[in-house]
């Protein structure tokens, strides 16, 4: 028995078994029966040892992020997720390694119904990339073009708080001494927005998951919609860690420029706001106004005086 058949008998009954997979893990390709009626929604994301992740961040840490990014995604188009293909490429068969990794992904999975279906395992450097799959019913999808002028713009959560545990974290050798306090749990282990990302079908015209700040995020929206957005500084949902630890304009400059919080960003036009009230206790999470998408181009931050601000740094430019 080789190291890759152990591996694949390690994931072979790792996630909760669907009745709608004819055949998961084993053969060359998974069986899946699509739901009639739901349109599938199909995304992949990548973790890369020392690029996404420290290199010695808790092996069951990567394996709930690899899912939980993926599964971000699938919330941001208001998808239920239901499928997911692992491709693994590790350095060496690492049996303790792999297990909690193993216990990282399956955690999450059992989470939210998710079945484990194939992948591939090879040896490199350490890198995961995760394949998720769900459904949607046709025209119901949360998509990056909705947004109108007039709309409120909202975010879900709080905001800069992995920004802050990154920023710790960066250039330090080890970090497997430091405390899972809440910030560095929510860089290690984010809550995907699954729940919001379905009770706000048919109520956010557009949304995005905040994986690289709600700047640029929310940008991409702009973009896609052919509109442009303010922010109102003083309403952004600061995370409490970062409200206690840093001066006001740090506190916009993570919130709205560091990545890693997976917050849902969603508009809402004006005729819908009654339809959100009535979907809040659904969302499971707090969700706040921060401004409002209007004509033209870009994403511009105000204070409450009404002038501009620009984080530093390269992003905004690209924005601006
Ligand atoms: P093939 O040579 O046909 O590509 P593999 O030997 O790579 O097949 O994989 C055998 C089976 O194990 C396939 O069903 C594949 O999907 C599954 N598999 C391989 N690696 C993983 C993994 N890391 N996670 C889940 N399933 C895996
Ligand atoms: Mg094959």
């Amino acid at each position: 028995v080789n190291e890759f058949e152990i591996i694949r008998r390690r994931f072979f009954e790792l996630t909760p078994r669907r009745h709608d997979v004819t055949l998961g893990i084993g053969d060359d390709a998974a069986l899946i029966d699509v739901p009639a009626g739901q349109q599938l929604a199909v995304s992949t994301d990548t973790l890369i040892e020392g690029v996404h992740f420290h290199p010695d961040t808790a092996p069951r840490d990567v394996g709930w992020k690899a899912l939980a990014v993926n599964l971000s995604d699938l919330a941001a188009m208001g998808a239920e997720p239901c499928w997911a293909t692992l491709a693994l490429t590790i350095p060496a068969a690492d049996d303790a390694w792999l297990t909690e990794f193993a216990a990282g992904f399956a955690e999450l999975a059992a989470q939210y119904n998710v079945q484990l279906v194939g992948g591939d395992t090879t040896r490199g450097p350490l890198s995961i990339t995760v394949q998720i799959m769900g459904q949607v019913p046709p025209g119901a999808a949360l998509r990056r073009d909705g947004a109108r002028p007039g709309d409120r713009i909202y975010v879900t959560g709080e905001l800069g708080g992995a920004g802050l545990a990154l920023r710790r974290i960066t250039g330090m050798d080890t970090i497997a001494a430091l405390p899972r306090n809440d910030c560095f749990l929510r860089l290690v282990r984010p809550a995907p927005r699954i729940a919001a990302g379905l009770a706000l079908r048919g109520v956010a015209g557009a949304a995005i998951d905040i994986s690289d700040g709600v700047l640029g995020d929310l940008g991409h929206v702009c973009a896609a919609s052919g509109v442009g957005a303010r922010i109102a500084l003083d309403t952004l949902p600061i995370d409490s860690d970062v409200r206690k630890e840093c001066n006001r304009q740090d506190a916009w400059d993570l919130a709205l420029t560091a990545g890693d919080d997976y917050e849902l960003c969603v508009t809402v036009p004006p005729e819908r706001e009654a339809a959100l009230q009535a979907a809040l206790p659904a969302l499971q999470i707090g969700i706040a106004p921060i401004g409002e998408i209007v004509a033209g181009s870009g994403v511009h931050c105000l204070r409450q005086d009404g002038s501009e601000y620009a984080p530093p740094g390269g992003a905004f430019r690209h924005f601006d």
